[in-house]
């Protein structure tokens, strides 16, 4: 089968795929309703089923969620291949009822909550793995496949990361949806993430009455002032790490010494060494403060929490591998395909350094997160682009069979 055929057999399956990603965006799948999240596990296990996959749902190990689903095809002997997506999406019920946010179809943008972001992941997925059945049959069923999908994506629930990479053990190849973008004519795939350290700083000081005894305070909030700006200072621009102070809290009235103060801090970067040195430099904050009580030298105490760490997805050779694969495919269609680096985690992050990954395959969109729209376009809500189904499911269709050829010889 040729570009054009392949081209042509995606067109057609394409308006069906289309009403079940309406479906899936017309189910709320906030990551905190579990029962939204899981009806659109079940439609996505109900859309993989005539493909020959079984479903198994997997407790999340945080309270309050959804299940995992997992999907699993058995091959013939060929190499393992895994795909991953999420089933959540950041927004609750009552945002979108009260921003009018849902399905809507303009031109060639689909509105809605997770268009983009990650339901048509979904969707291209079951677009790929139904084109390569059609049009290469023996391979499809050579290959193993085992497909993901994250119940908690979005609140970022670091059990799914170790599922994932123990069903993967030994995968050819991880695969993730997440949307991708255009660059002029160009598509871009992502080959590479940063990494993320989240951090609780407390600050414990001495209270004292402001008026009467203020030499026997330590203040805790100075000291967390001090401490915040030596954190701050852990950004290193020219080197991709930046420290964000994202939260903080502390004192209770304006005639108290404060004794406590409490901060959330992430830092993040691109490169592991980079990483690592940041972190490091933020748990060293730790310890006695500067700041002391006038009356008796008493010390502010400064702890400093690791509470969460994803490591950074580098580039590297298999993840270069996989590239490759995908910028030929792209040449063969006349098309470029080039890397993107980016900012924010996805389950990439958990899979690179145990099987070759690359992400950004799913269709093109813009403003995942934001529900808002403003009648003059300066506030627009998160959309796909209906006419990025196609080349994706086409790109992605033939830079898989590549790849299942390669790992033949
Ligand atoms: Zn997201």
């Amino acid at each position: 089968m040729n570009a054009a055929q392949l081209r042509a057999h995606v067109e057609a399956q394409v308006p069906r795929a289309m009403e079940q990603l309406e479906r899936m965006v017309r189910l709320n799948s906030f990551s905190g309703n579990p029962e939204g999240v899981n009806a659109v596990g079940a439609l996505t296990a109900a859309l993989f089923e005539p493909l020959g996959f079984e479903a198994e749902r997997v407790g999340c190990a945080q309270p309050g969620r959804g299940d995992h689903w997992v999907l699993h095809r058995t091959g013939q002997g060929g190499p393992h291949v895994g795909l991953v997506s999420h089933l959540d999406t950041v927004f609750p019920p009552e945002e979108e009822q009260r921003h009018g946010f849902g399905w809507q179809r303009e031109g060639d943008r689909i509105y809605g909550p997770g268009t983009v972001d990650n339901k048509g992941g979904i969707v291209v997925m079951f677009l790929v793995l139904e084109a390569l059945r059609s049009i290469a049959p023996e391979r499809f069923q050579w290959a193993e496949w085992t497909l993901l999908f994250n119940a908690a994506e979005e609140v970022w629930s670091p059990d799914f990361g170790q599922l994932a990479r123990h069903r993967l053990a030994g995968a050819s190849a991880a695969l993730v949806f997440e949307g991708g973008q255009r660059r002029g004519e160009a598509w871009t795939v992502v080959t590479s993430r940063k990494g993320r350290a989240l951090f609780r700083i407390r600050v414990e000081g001495r209270g004292a009455h402001a008026g009467v005894r203020p030499e026997r305070g330590a203040n805790a909030l100075v000291q967390m002032a001090e401490t915040l700006l030596r954190a701050a200072e852990l950004t290193d621009w020219s080197r991709g790490r930046s420290v964000n102070v994202g939260v903080v809290r502390g004192g209770t009235a304006a005639n108290r010494v404060p004794h406590e103060a409490m901060a959330e801090v992430e830092m993040r970067a691109w490169d592991p060494t980079v990483f690592e040195e940041g972190k490091a430099g933020l748990l060293a904050l730790a310890g006695t403060g500067r700041l002391r009580a006038r009356s008796d030298g008493y010390p502010c105490r400064v702890h400093v929490e690791l509470l969460q760490e994803t490591a950074p997805w580098p580039s590297n050779p298999q993840t270069e591998r996989l590239f490759a694969c995908w910028e030929a495919a792209g040449r063969s269609l006349g098309w470029a395909v080039e890397r993107e680096a980016r900012g924010g985690l996805s389950d990439a992050n958990h899979l690179w350094d145990r099987v070759p990954t690359l992400d950004g395959l799913g269709p093109v969109g813009d403003h995942a997160h934001c529900s808002e729209r403003s009648p003059d376009g300066s506030k627009e809500p998160e959309y796909v682009l209906a006419s990025s189904f196609v080349p994706k499911t086409v790109l992605n269709t033939v830079a898989l069979l590549r790849w299942l050829e390669q790992q033949e010889s």
